[in-house]
């Protein structure tokens, strides 16, 4: 398909990458650390090196950051994550996203959707976030979803045994957490959501884009 780019709009929906940035409940091993390896003053080339939990800032899961035999990224079909979307407004949701939540929404077997929450607005991305809780996630698992974003950095929160990710990894269901979703209004949009490439790796960092 030719693109002709004055008509296509791309908003960027990733979370910028920094020492200071939010990261989960304020974990302080889930900080980047960035640090320079070379500079001008050492050759003739600046290099920056980056330290990373692959679970920081905006990012795609795979099955096996909750099940031990759970498959890792290099089984990953790029075409679940460039994709079509639709973005749902759950802006009213006070503390997680429940399956009568999902309920007012039209939501069809193979959609992708991302849930735009308060989460977007306020500075509670470290702490009380809002989450998908269990009764959610199994509605979205039995409606057969291809994909599940969210703007917090975790799509579960006070859950031990981890029931909402293991639920939708046992379906197959794209799990992308980090999103930014504050000016993005409702509706449909193209999703580029490719992580960077890990063999073996249970997650990593996505540059994630919406385009109309
Ligand atoms: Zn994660």
């Amino acid at each position: 398909m030719i693109i002709n780019t004055n008509d296509l709009k791309i908003y960027d929906i990733s979370m910028p990458i920094s020492y200071s940035m939010p990261v989960y409940k304020g974990k302080e091993y889930k900080r980047p650390i960035i640090s320079i390896d070379g500079d001008f003053t050492t050759g003739s080339a600046y290099e920056t090196r980056l330290e990373l939990n692959l679970h920081t800032g905006t990012h795609l899961d795979t099955p096996k950051h909750m099940i031990p035999d759970g498959y890792t990224l290099e089984e990953l079909d790029l075409s679940k994550v460039i994709t079509a979307c639709r973005v749902l407004d759950l802006t009213d949701v006070r503390d997680k996203i429940t399956d009568k939540d999902l309920m007012k929404f039209d939501i069809k077997a193979g959609d992708f959707i991302l849930l735009k929450t308060r989460n977007s607005f306020e500075d509670i991305l470290e702490k009380d976030f809002v989450y998908v809780d269990m009764d959610g996630a199994r509605y979205l698992t039995k409606l057969k979803i291809k994909g599940v974003g969210i703007d917090s950095l975790g799509i579960e929160r006070a859950q031990p045994d981890h029931e909402t990710h293991i639920s939708l990894f046992n379906s197959d269901v794209m799990i992308l957490e980090g999103l930014m979703l504050k000016d993005i209004e409702e509706g449909e949009y193209l999703l580029s959501a490719a992580p960077i490439y890990i063999p073996g790796a249970e997650a990593a960092p996505v540059r994630a884009y919406l385009m109309k």
